[in-house]
Protein backbone atom coordinates (compact mmCIF):
# COMPACT_ATOMS: atom_id res chain seq x y z
CA UNK A 1 0.00 0.00 0.00
CA UNK A 2 2.66 2.59 0.74
CA UNK A 3 4.61 2.01 -2.25
CA UNK A 4 1.05 2.77 -4.51
CA UNK A 5 0.36 5.33 -2.82
CA UNK A 6 3.73 6.74 -2.31
CA UNK A 7 2.86 6.79 -6.30
CA UNK A 8 0.66 8.41 -7.08
CA UNK A 9 1.28 10.89 -4.36
CA UNK A 10 4.86 11.95 -4.58
CA UNK A 11 3.81 12.60 -7.90
CA UNK A 12 1.89 15.76 -6.34
CA UNK A 13 4.19 18.52 -5.81
CA UNK A 14 1.95 20.46 -3.99
CA UNK A 15 2.27 21.05 -0.31
CA UNK A 16 -0.26 22.78 2.02
CA UNK A 17 -3.66 21.14 2.72
CA UNK A 18 -4.45 17.37 1.14
CA UNK A 19 -6.86 17.84 -1.62
CA UNK A 20 -10.34 16.11 -2.32
CA UNK A 21 -8.96 14.66 -5.15
CA UNK A 22 -5.14 13.50 -3.58
CA UNK A 23 -7.72 11.69 -1.32
CA UNK A 24 -9.85 10.22 -3.43
CA UNK A 25 -7.08 8.80 -5.15
CA UNK A 26 -5.53 7.42 -1.99
CA UNK A 27 -8.62 5.85 -0.72
CA UNK A 28 -9.39 3.32 -3.78
CA UNK A 29 -5.76 2.28 -2.68
CA UNK A 30 -6.63 2.06 0.86
CA UNK A 31 -10.03 0.24 0.03
CA UNK A 32 -8.21 -2.55 -2.18
CA UNK A 33 -5.54 -2.99 0.77
CA UNK A 34 -8.40 -3.45 3.42
CA UNK A 35 -10.33 -6.04 1.22
CA UNK A 36 -7.40 -7.57 0.58
CA UNK A 37 -6.51 -8.02 3.94
CA UNK A 38 -9.98 -9.40 4.53
CA UNK A 39 -11.81 -6.67 6.16
CA UNK A 40 -15.26 -6.98 5.78
CA UNK A 41 -16.72 -4.83 2.98
CA UNK A 42 -19.64 -2.70 4.92
CA UNK A 43 -16.69 -2.23 7.81
CA UNK A 44 -14.36 -0.92 4.60
CA UNK A 45 -17.13 0.95 3.63
CA UNK A 46 -17.14 3.04 7.00
CA UNK A 47 -13.60 3.38 7.46
CA UNK A 48 -12.96 4.56 4.06
CA UNK A 49 -15.59 7.21 5.02
CA UNK A 50 -13.91 7.83 8.41
CA UNK A 51 -10.40 8.48 6.98
CA UNK A 52 -11.92 10.57 3.83
CA UNK A 53 -13.21 13.16 6.09
CA UNK A 54 -9.84 13.53 8.11
CA UNK A 55 -7.68 13.40 5.68
CA UNK A 56 -9.66 16.20 3.17
CA UNK A 57 -8.57 19.55 3.88
CA UNK A 58 -5.62 17.91 6.37
CA UNK A 59 -2.37 20.08 6.59
CA UNK A 60 0.67 18.30 4.81
CA UNK A 61 3.65 19.09 7.09
CA UNK A 62 7.00 19.35 5.73
CA UNK A 63 9.67 17.22 4.94
CA UNK A 64 6.42 14.25 5.06
CA UNK A 65 5.35 13.60 1.22
CA UNK A 66 1.39 13.98 0.94
CA UNK A 67 1.48 9.92 0.50
CA UNK A 68 2.95 9.58 4.20
CA UNK A 69 0.77 12.12 5.25
CA UNK A 70 -2.56 9.80 3.94
CA UNK A 71 -0.47 6.14 5.43
CA UNK A 72 -0.06 8.27 8.77
CA UNK A 73 -3.62 9.39 8.92
CA UNK A 74 -5.37 5.62 7.82
CA UNK A 75 -2.48 3.90 10.04
CA UNK A 76 -3.79 6.39 13.00
CA UNK A 77 -7.45 5.42 12.32
CA UNK A 78 -6.72 1.77 11.97
CA UNK A 79 -5.13 2.21 15.35
CA UNK A 80 -8.32 3.77 16.59
CA UNK A 81 -10.63 1.64 15.57
CA UNK A 82 -9.14 -1.57 16.80
CA UNK A 83 -9.08 0.30 20.47
CA UNK A 84 -7.15 1.10 22.75
CA UNK A 85 -4.02 -0.71 24.42
CA UNK A 86 -4.56 -2.56 27.74
CA UNK A 87 -7.97 -3.55 27.46
CA UNK A 88 -7.17 -7.02 28.83
CA UNK A 89 -8.89 -10.01 30.68
CA UNK A 90 -10.92 -8.76 34.28
CA UNK A 91 -10.63 -10.97 37.40
CA UNK A 92 -12.03 -8.59 39.51
CA UNK A 93 -14.92 -9.70 41.02
CA UNK A 94 -16.22 -12.21 43.53
CA UNK A 95 -14.06 -15.64 43.37
CA UNK A 96 -14.67 -17.59 41.51
CA UNK A 97 -14.95 -15.54 38.46
CA UNK A 98 -16.35 -17.27 35.81
CA UNK A 99 -14.49 -16.78 32.51
CA UNK A 100 -16.12 -18.24 29.47
CA UNK A 101 -14.84 -19.14 26.02
CA UNK A 102 -17.27 -19.24 23.21
CA UNK A 103 -16.62 -19.51 18.96
CA UNK A 104 -16.86 -22.10 16.40
CA UNK A 105 -15.07 -25.37 16.34
CA UNK A 106 -11.18 -25.03 15.70
CA UNK A 107 -10.98 -21.21 16.56
CA UNK A 108 -8.96 -22.09 19.69
CA UNK A 109 -11.23 -22.55 22.51
CA UNK A 110 -9.59 -24.78 24.27
CA UNK A 111 -6.18 -23.77 23.36
CA UNK A 112 -6.84 -20.48 24.28
CA UNK A 113 -8.51 -21.94 27.50
CA UNK A 114 -4.84 -23.34 28.46
CA UNK A 115 -2.87 -20.34 27.70
CA UNK A 116 -4.92 -17.90 30.13
CA UNK A 117 -5.09 -20.62 32.82
CA UNK A 118 -1.10 -21.01 32.36
CA UNK A 119 -1.03 -16.67 32.42
CA UNK A 120 -3.22 -16.15 35.30
CA UNK A 121 -1.89 -19.46 37.53
CA UNK A 122 1.87 -18.24 36.55
CA UNK A 123 2.19 -14.84 36.27
CA UNK A 124 -0.86 -13.69 38.34
CA UNK A 125 -0.63 -16.03 40.69
CA UNK A 126 -4.31 -16.67 40.48
CA UNK A 127 -5.93 -20.55 41.58
CA UNK A 128 -7.37 -21.30 38.29
CA UNK A 129 -9.97 -24.50 38.04
CA UNK A 130 -10.32 -25.28 34.14
CA UNK A 131 -13.86 -27.15 33.17
CA UNK A 132 -14.89 -28.26 29.47
CA UNK A 133 -17.95 -27.92 28.24
CA UNK A 134 -17.69 -29.81 25.14
CA UNK A 135 -20.03 -33.05 25.73
CA UNK A 136 -20.43 -33.97 22.07
CA UNK A 137 -16.74 -35.05 21.92
CA UNK A 138 -14.99 -36.97 24.35
CA UNK A 139 -11.88 -35.94 22.65
CA UNK A 140 -12.48 -32.42 23.57
CA UNK A 141 -12.78 -33.16 26.92
CA UNK A 142 -9.77 -35.27 27.45
CA UNK A 143 -7.62 -32.80 24.93
CA UNK A 144 -8.33 -29.67 27.75
CA UNK A 145 -7.80 -33.00 30.48
CA UNK A 146 -4.26 -33.75 28.98
CA UNK A 147 -3.43 -29.72 28.68
CA UNK A 148 -4.46 -29.41 32.02
CA UNK A 149 -1.70 -32.33 33.79
CA UNK A 150 1.07 -30.57 31.14
CA UNK A 151 0.34 -27.27 33.30
CA UNK A 152 -0.26 -28.65 36.37
CA UNK A 153 -3.68 -27.18 36.48
CA UNK A 154 -6.31 -28.73 38.08
CA UNK A 155 -9.23 -29.04 35.42
CA UNK A 156 -12.88 -30.47 36.40
CA UNK A 157 -13.91 -34.23 36.66
CA UNK A 158 -15.44 -35.27 33.68
CA UNK A 159 -18.53 -36.96 34.80
CA UNK A 160 -20.87 -38.10 31.90
CA UNK A 161 -24.85 -37.21 30.64
CA UNK A 162 -24.39 -33.90 32.21
CA UNK A 163 -25.26 -31.08 29.71
CA UNK A 164 -23.50 -28.10 29.45
CA UNK A 165 -25.24 -25.69 31.68
CA UNK A 166 -25.21 -28.13 34.59
CA UNK A 167 -21.29 -29.08 34.36
CA UNK A 168 -21.19 -25.10 34.34
CA UNK A 169 -22.64 -25.15 37.84
CA UNK A 170 -20.29 -28.16 38.96
CA UNK A 171 -17.45 -26.14 37.43
CA UNK A 172 -18.73 -23.30 39.74
CA UNK A 173 -19.85 -25.46 42.67
CA UNK A 174 -16.24 -26.86 42.44
CA UNK A 175 -14.67 -23.97 42.29
CA UNK A 176 -16.20 -22.29 45.50
CA UNK A 177 -15.34 -25.44 47.53
CA UNK A 178 -12.27 -25.91 46.08
CA UNK A 179 -11.07 -21.87 47.38
CA UNK A 180 -10.36 -21.30 43.20
CA UNK A 181 -9.95 -17.38 42.23
CA UNK A 182 -11.51 -18.04 38.75
CA UNK A 183 -13.06 -20.96 36.53
CA UNK A 184 -12.55 -21.16 33.10
CA UNK A 185 -15.33 -22.36 30.71
CA UNK A 186 -14.39 -23.81 27.71
CA UNK A 187 -17.43 -24.67 25.33
CA UNK A 188 -18.20 -26.25 22.47
CA UNK A 189 -18.16 -24.92 19.13
CA UNK A 190 -19.78 -25.81 16.11
CA UNK A 191 -18.11 -25.81 12.54
CA UNK A 192 -21.00 -22.96 11.59
CA UNK A 193 -22.71 -20.39 13.14
CA UNK A 194 -25.79 -22.48 14.12
CA UNK A 195 -28.52 -21.71 16.08
CA UNK A 196 -28.00 -25.34 18.94
CA UNK A 197 -24.76 -23.21 19.48
CA UNK A 198 -26.49 -19.83 20.24
CA UNK A 199 -28.92 -21.71 22.20
CA UNK A 200 -26.32 -23.43 24.08
CA UNK A 201 -23.92 -20.77 24.76
CA UNK A 202 -26.94 -18.29 25.90
CA UNK A 203 -28.05 -21.83 28.51
CA UNK A 204 -24.34 -21.61 29.73
CA UNK A 205 -24.26 -17.98 30.55
CA UNK A 206 -27.56 -17.70 32.04
CA UNK A 207 -26.48 -20.97 34.76
CA UNK A 208 -23.02 -19.69 34.69
CA UNK A 209 -23.13 -15.65 34.82
CA UNK A 210 -19.73 -14.97 33.38
CA UNK A 211 -17.98 -12.20 34.60
CA UNK A 212 -15.74 -12.06 30.55
CA UNK A 213 -17.48 -13.73 27.47
CA UNK A 214 -14.58 -14.47 25.25
CA UNK A 215 -15.20 -15.03 21.70
CA UNK A 216 -12.08 -16.96 20.24
CA UNK A 217 -11.62 -16.12 16.90
CA UNK A 218 -8.93 -17.37 13.71
CA UNK A 219 -7.30 -14.63 12.31
CA UNK A 220 -8.05 -16.07 9.52
CA UNK A 221 -11.44 -15.66 9.44
CA UNK A 222 -12.54 -13.63 6.51
CA UNK A 223 -15.88 -11.64 5.37
CA UNK A 224 -17.38 -14.47 8.54
CA UNK A 225 -15.92 -12.72 11.19
CA UNK A 226 -18.94 -9.93 11.20
CA UNK A 227 -21.69 -12.30 11.21
CA UNK A 228 -19.89 -14.53 13.82
CA UNK A 229 -18.91 -11.88 16.14
CA UNK A 230 -22.44 -10.42 15.76
CA UNK A 231 -24.63 -13.11 16.36
CA UNK A 232 -22.66 -13.82 19.74
CA UNK A 233 -22.80 -10.70 20.99
CA UNK A 234 -26.28 -10.04 20.38
CA UNK A 235 -27.40 -13.78 21.06
CA UNK A 236 -24.81 -14.01 24.20
CA UNK A 237 -23.32 -10.83 24.52
CA UNK A 238 -19.60 -10.42 24.56
CA UNK A 239 -17.18 -8.45 26.82
CA UNK A 240 -14.23 -9.48 24.28
CA UNK A 241 -12.23 -11.10 21.92
CA UNK A 242 -9.39 -13.16 21.40
CA UNK A 243 -7.67 -13.49 17.93
CA UNK A 244 -6.05 -16.42 17.23
CA UNK A 245 -3.38 -17.38 14.71
CA UNK A 246 -1.71 -14.23 14.81
CA UNK A 247 1.61 -16.24 14.09
CA UNK A 248 0.22 -17.47 10.92
CA UNK A 249 -0.16 -15.11 7.96
CA UNK A 250 -3.17 -13.68 8.52
CA UNK A 251 -3.84 -9.86 7.69
CA UNK A 252 -5.59 -9.26 10.32
CA UNK A 253 -8.50 -7.97 8.80
CA UNK A 254 -10.87 -10.13 11.15
CA UNK A 255 -9.91 -8.19 13.92
CA UNK A 256 -10.89 -5.01 12.46
CA UNK A 257 -14.44 -6.19 11.35
CA UNK A 258 -14.80 -7.53 14.55
CA UNK A 259 -13.92 -5.01 16.66
CA UNK A 260 -15.80 -2.29 14.19
CA UNK A 261 -19.06 -4.23 14.26
CA UNK A 262 -19.32 -5.26 18.03
CA UNK A 263 -17.34 -2.36 19.73
CA UNK A 264 -15.60 -4.85 22.02
CA UNK A 265 -12.30 -4.90 22.50
CA UNK A 266 -9.40 -7.38 21.72
CA UNK A 267 -8.08 -8.16 24.81
CA UNK A 268 -5.98 -11.12 23.88
CA UNK A 269 -3.78 -12.61 21.08
CA UNK A 270 -2.71 -16.17 20.31
CA UNK A 271 0.47 -16.58 18.40
CA UNK A 272 1.21 -20.51 18.44
CA UNK A 273 -0.01 -23.74 19.05
CA UNK A 274 1.74 -24.35 22.47
CA UNK A 275 0.81 -22.68 25.72
CA UNK A 276 2.53 -19.64 25.83
CA UNK A 277 1.58 -18.04 22.79
CA UNK A 278 -0.84 -15.63 24.06
CA UNK A 279 0.10 -12.04 24.04
CA UNK A 280 -1.42 -8.87 25.08
CA UNK A 281 -3.51 -6.89 22.33
CA UNK A 282 -1.24 -4.08 20.66
CA UNK A 283 -3.33 -2.18 18.01
CA UNK A 284 -0.47 -0.81 16.29
CA UNK A 285 0.73 -3.97 15.38
CA UNK A 286 -2.24 -5.08 13.71
CA UNK A 287 -2.50 -2.25 11.66
CA UNK A 288 0.81 -2.43 10.26
CA UNK A 289 -0.72 -6.25 9.39
CA UNK A 290 -3.30 -4.77 7.77
CA UNK A 291 -1.78 -2.27 5.79
CA UNK A 292 0.61 -5.32 4.77
CA UNK A 293 3.65 -3.29 4.52
CA UNK A 294 6.55 -4.05 6.56
CA UNK A 295 7.77 -0.52 6.21
CA UNK A 296 4.40 0.77 7.27
CA UNK A 297 5.53 1.64 10.75
CA UNK A 298 8.64 3.03 10.29
CA UNK A 299 6.91 5.04 7.52
CA UNK A 300 4.59 6.02 9.94
CA UNK A 301 7.34 6.59 12.79
CA UNK A 302 9.56 8.85 10.13
CA UNK A 303 5.58 10.89 9.35
CA UNK A 304 5.31 11.58 13.21
CA UNK A 305 8.48 12.50 13.88
CA UNK A 306 8.85 15.22 11.64
CA UNK A 307 4.95 16.48 12.38
CA UNK A 308 6.23 16.42 15.67
CA UNK A 309 9.76 18.30 14.78
CA UNK A 310 7.20 21.11 13.02
CA UNK A 311 5.12 21.57 16.21
CA UNK A 312 8.34 21.76 18.46
CA UNK A 313 9.72 24.38 16.20
CA UNK A 314 6.76 26.30 16.14
CA UNK A 315 6.77 26.49 19.77
CA UNK A 316 10.11 27.51 20.16
CA UNK A 317 9.99 30.17 17.81
CA UNK A 318 6.57 31.36 20.14
CA UNK A 319 8.82 31.03 23.45
CA UNK A 320 11.60 33.42 21.96
CA UNK A 321 9.18 36.02 20.99
CA UNK A 322 7.76 35.89 24.03
CA UNK A 323 4.80 34.43 23.46
CA UNK A 324 4.26 31.42 25.41
CA UNK A 325 0.88 30.64 26.89
CA UNK A 326 -0.79 27.94 28.31
CA UNK A 327 -1.84 26.26 24.76
CA UNK A 328 1.80 26.38 24.35
CA UNK A 329 2.74 24.89 27.69
CA UNK A 330 0.22 22.29 26.82
CA UNK A 331 1.83 21.17 24.02
CA UNK A 332 5.08 21.20 25.93
CA UNK A 333 3.61 19.19 28.30
CA UNK A 334 2.43 16.63 26.19
CA UNK A 335 5.67 16.43 24.64
CA UNK A 336 7.66 15.73 27.36
CA UNK A 337 5.14 12.67 28.46
CA UNK A 338 7.25 11.19 25.94
CA UNK A 339 10.32 11.64 25.96
CA UNK A 340 11.48 11.30 22.21
CA UNK A 341 9.35 14.33 21.70
CA UNK A 342 10.86 17.27 24.58
CA UNK A 343 14.37 15.94 23.59
CA UNK A 344 13.32 16.99 20.12
CA UNK A 345 12.30 20.43 21.28
CA UNK A 346 15.70 20.29 23.30
CA UNK A 347 17.66 19.84 20.09
CA UNK A 348 16.39 23.02 19.04
CA UNK A 349 16.93 25.21 21.80
CA UNK A 350 20.93 25.70 22.38
CA UNK A 351 21.65 25.21 26.06
CA UNK A 352 17.96 23.65 27.54
CA UNK A 353 19.40 20.26 27.32
CA UNK A 354 20.31 19.76 30.81
CA UNK A 355 16.38 21.00 31.73
CA UNK A 356 15.64 16.95 31.24
CA UNK A 357 17.54 16.61 34.89
CA UNK A 358 15.63 19.45 35.99
CA UNK A 359 12.57 18.10 35.04
CA UNK A 360 13.19 14.83 36.77
CA UNK A 361 14.29 16.66 39.64
CA UNK A 362 10.97 18.70 40.13
CA UNK A 363 9.51 15.26 40.58
CA UNK A 364 7.25 15.98 36.52
CA UNK A 365 6.28 12.09 35.90
CA UNK A 366 3.77 11.45 33.80
CA UNK A 367 0.60 10.99 36.12
CA UNK A 368 1.49 14.99 37.04
CA UNK A 369 1.56 15.91 33.19
CA UNK A 370 -1.35 14.36 32.72
CA UNK A 371 -3.00 16.23 35.98
CA UNK A 372 -1.57 19.37 34.30
CA UNK A 373 -3.05 18.56 30.67
CA UNK A 374 -6.39 17.93 32.42
CA UNK A 375 -6.29 21.34 34.16
CA UNK A 376 -5.60 22.92 30.80
CA UNK A 377 -8.43 20.83 29.01
CA UNK A 378 -10.43 22.91 31.61
CA UNK A 379 -10.29 26.19 30.38
CA UNK A 380 -11.63 28.25 27.67
CA UNK A 381 -9.24 29.51 25.04
CA UNK A 382 -9.15 32.93 26.04
CA UNK A 383 -8.20 31.63 29.65
CA UNK A 384 -5.68 30.15 28.08
CA UNK A 385 -4.17 32.75 26.55
CA UNK A 386 -4.30 34.85 28.87
CA UNK A 387 -3.43 33.34 32.36
CA UNK A 388 -3.41 36.30 33.92
CA UNK A 389 -7.44 37.09 33.76
CA UNK A 390 -7.83 33.98 35.75
CA UNK A 391 -9.52 34.98 39.32
CA UNK A 392 -10.22 32.70 42.23
CA UNK A 393 -14.09 31.70 40.83
CA UNK A 394 -12.39 30.42 37.73
CA UNK A 395 -10.06 28.95 39.09
CA UNK A 396 -12.43 26.63 41.48
CA UNK A 397 -14.36 26.26 38.10
CA UNK A 398 -11.50 24.93 36.36
CA UNK A 399 -10.60 22.81 39.65
CA UNK A 400 -14.08 21.43 39.48
CA UNK A 401 -13.99 20.63 35.42
CA UNK A 402 -10.61 18.68 36.16
CA UNK A 403 -11.22 16.94 39.33
CA UNK A 404 -8.31 19.17 40.77
CA UNK A 405 -7.81 20.93 43.44
CA UNK A 406 -7.70 24.83 43.03
CA UNK A 407 -3.91 24.17 44.67
CA UNK A 408 -3.24 22.24 41.81
CA UNK A 409 -4.26 25.02 39.50
CA UNK A 410 -2.10 27.22 41.22
CA UNK A 411 0.75 25.55 40.88
CA UNK A 412 0.04 24.94 37.76
CA UNK A 413 -0.11 28.61 36.89
CA UNK A 414 2.88 29.21 38.78
CA UNK A 415 4.69 26.77 36.42
CA UNK A 416 3.57 28.38 33.43
CA UNK A 417 4.64 31.77 35.00
CA UNK A 418 8.38 30.65 35.51
CA UNK A 419 8.83 29.04 32.33
CA UNK A 420 7.07 32.00 30.21
CA UNK A 421 10.22 34.31 32.49
CA UNK A 422 12.64 31.96 31.55
CA UNK A 423 11.71 31.27 27.97
CA UNK A 424 11.55 35.64 27.58
CA UNK A 425 15.03 35.50 29.34
CA UNK A 426 16.52 32.89 27.08
CA UNK A 427 15.03 34.97 23.94
CA UNK A 428 17.04 37.57 24.86
CA UNK A 429 20.23 35.90 25.75
CA UNK A 430 19.82 36.58 29.70
CA UNK A 431 19.64 33.98 31.80
CA UNK A 432 20.01 30.15 31.76
CA UNK A 433 17.06 28.31 30.94
CA UNK A 434 16.22 26.33 33.61
CA UNK A 435 15.18 28.46 36.56
CA UNK A 436 11.50 28.34 35.63
CA UNK A 437 11.17 24.37 35.66
CA UNK A 438 13.29 24.57 39.02
CA UNK A 439 11.24 26.94 40.99
CA UNK A 440 7.99 25.46 40.01
P1 LIG B 1 -11.39 -25.33 19.65
O1 LIG B 1 -12.11 -26.31 18.80
O2 LIG B 1 -11.97 -23.97 19.50
O3 LIG B 1 -11.31 -25.74 21.07
O4 LIG B 1 -9.90 -25.23 19.07
P2 LIG B 1 -8.57 -25.84 19.65
O5 LIG B 1 -8.14 -25.13 20.87
O6 LIG B 1 -8.72 -27.33 19.80
O7 LIG B 1 -7.53 -25.48 18.51
C1 LIG B 1 -7.61 -26.00 17.20
C2 LIG B 1 -6.22 -26.04 16.57
O8 LIG B 1 -5.70 -24.73 16.44
C3 LIG B 1 -5.22 -26.77 17.45
O9 LIG B 1 -4.40 -27.57 16.61
C4 LIG B 1 -4.40 -25.69 18.09
O10 LIG B 1 -3.10 -26.10 18.38
C5 LIG B 1 -4.43 -24.62 17.04
N1 LIG B 1 -4.27 -23.25 17.59
C6 LIG B 1 -5.01 -22.65 18.55
N2 LIG B 1 -4.57 -21.39 18.76
C7 LIG B 1 -3.53 -21.18 17.92
C8 LIG B 1 -2.67 -20.06 17.65
O11 LIG B 1 -2.75 -18.97 18.25
N3 LIG B 1 -1.71 -20.25 16.68
C9 LIG B 1 -1.59 -21.43 16.02
N4 LIG B 1 -0.63 -21.52 15.09
N5 LIG B 1 -2.39 -22.48 16.23
C10 LIG B 1 -3.36 -22.39 17.17
MG1 LIG C 1 -12.28 -27.29 22.04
Amino acid sequence: LSERLGGILDRLTGRGALTEKDVDAAMREVRRALLEADVALEVVRSFTERVREQAIGATVVKSVTPGQMVVKIVHDELVNTLGAEGQTIDVNSVPPVPIMMVGLQGSGKTTTTAKLARRLVQRDKRKVLMASLDVYRPAAMEQLAVLGRDLDIPTLPIVAGQQPPQIAKRALEAGKLGGYDIVLLDTAGRTTLDEEMMTEAAAIKAAANPHEVLLVADSLTGQDAVNLARAFDQRVGLTGIVLTRVDGDGRGGAALSMRAVTGKPIKLIGTGEKTDALEDFHPDRIAGRILGMGDVVSLVEKAAANIDAEKAARTAERMRKGQFDLNDMREQLLQMANMGGISGLMGMMPGISKMKNQIAAAGIDDKILKRQVAIIDSMTRDERRHPDMLKASRKKRIAAGSGQSVEHVNKLLKMHRNMADVMKAMGSGKRGPLAGIAQA
